[in-house]
């Protein structure tokens, strides 16, 4: 039973005849929810499919199925084991790119650190890996694909389940000695007096305004039970921006507060990382029509920088910029 339907991309196909040797890069983006998994040559995404996470059960026990999507995407595009690169993949937590490893991770798909998943890569298809943080991989491919091109300062801060950041400064992507800068600015402090992180820190950003809390600050809430979001399958960005734009005074105050929290986010990022351009990812982008101006007067309004504004950006790749990130550390390392 084939449960992962692909999806190809027909033109990219026809216009990629195979059988020019080592060109082909296969990407999966390690999500929370979803494992995202894609053939991409170059800029171009030959095909996607994705998978349920299951975070919580760990990543070992999805690594045959991530293999056998694999395999089936190989034998629909016709690609041969010998046009393949490598492998790229994208994963939350701290990343030693270096030695190939995750080192911590927060929650989610915690056996990953003792797997040796070069190994794998390498007994699988007989091919190199590249590995590094998520939110580093989505900056690579806004920053060589999308709204970053052509920038050499490029901070990338992704808002969904948890608030991720990357910065790209004078041209480099910044690791740092123990591969953290950069990184953190979903657990830069917003509220001294907040709740406890999932990192151990006090008032992150993430548990001010991200999708893992935000339901429990809406439900401890005196007016949620007179709230239509009391009535919502699932309270996230999607529900409480929509309720919002109904009038429900609950979901404006929440919505406003967090793209308050997001801007403030945003200003630690400029302050820190000295962008020209900033970009924001994640869910949230389906509501940029509202965010995307919010952030920009705020920042306009109160970040210190006197040579000009930062230009705040959603992102262009919103599904893809890890994928093509991932891949694009394989061509170039
Ligand atoms: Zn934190």
């Amino acid at each position: 039973m084939n449960t992962r339907p692909l999806i190809l991309n027909e033109n990219v196909l026809q216009n990629s005849p195979s059988g020019d040797g080592g060109d082909v890069v296969i990407v999966t983006d390690i999500g929370g929810t979803k494992i995202k998994i894609g053939l991409v040559k170059h800029d171009k995404i030959l095909c996607t499919a994705s998978i349920d996470a299951e975070s919580s059960n760990g990543l070992k026990e999805k690594l045959k199925v991530i293999e056998s999507t694999v395999n089936d995407m190989l034998q629909q595009c016709s690609i041969n084991k010998n046009e393949i690169k490598g492998v790229g993949i994208s994963m939350p937590g701290i990343v030693d790119s270096k030695q190939k490893k995750v080192l911590s991770i927060d929650n989610k798909f915690n056996d990953v650190i003792d797997l040796n998943l070069s190994k794998w890569i390498s007994d699988t298809w007989q091919t190199k890996l590249e590995i590094e943080n998520d939110a580093r991989c989505a900056l690579i491919g806004e920053w060589q694909f999308g709204k970053g091109k052509g920038y050499d300062n490029v901070v990338l801060m992704t808002i969904g389940t948890g608030v991720g950041s990357s910065a790209v400064i004078e041209g480099k992507v910044l690791r740092g000695k123990h591969f953290q800068a950069g990184c953190l600015g979903g657990h830069f402090t917003i509220n001294i007096y907040g709740k406890k992180c999932n990192c151990g820190n006090i008032g992150c950003v993430e548990t001010e305004a991200s999708t893992w809390n935000i339901q429990n600050i809406a439900k401890e809430h005196a007016a949620y039970y007179s709230s239509r979001l009391s009535q919502q399958n699932k309270i996230d960005f999607e529900s409480i921006f929509r309720c919002a734009n109904e009038g429900d005074m609950l979901a404006k105050e929440l919505r406003n507060f967090c793209v308050d929290v997001w801007s403030a986010a945003a200003i630690n990022l400029i302050h820190a990382y000295d962008p020209e351009v900033l970009v924001i990812g994640g869910g949230v982008m389906s509501s940029a029509d509202f965010i995307i101006p919010f952030i920009q007067q705020k920042t306009d309004k109160y970040a210190w920088t006197p040579w000009g504004k930062v230009k705040i950006e959603a992102a262009e790749n919103i599904n893809t910029a890890a994928l093509l990130g991932a891949a694009w550390l394989v061509y170039n390392n």
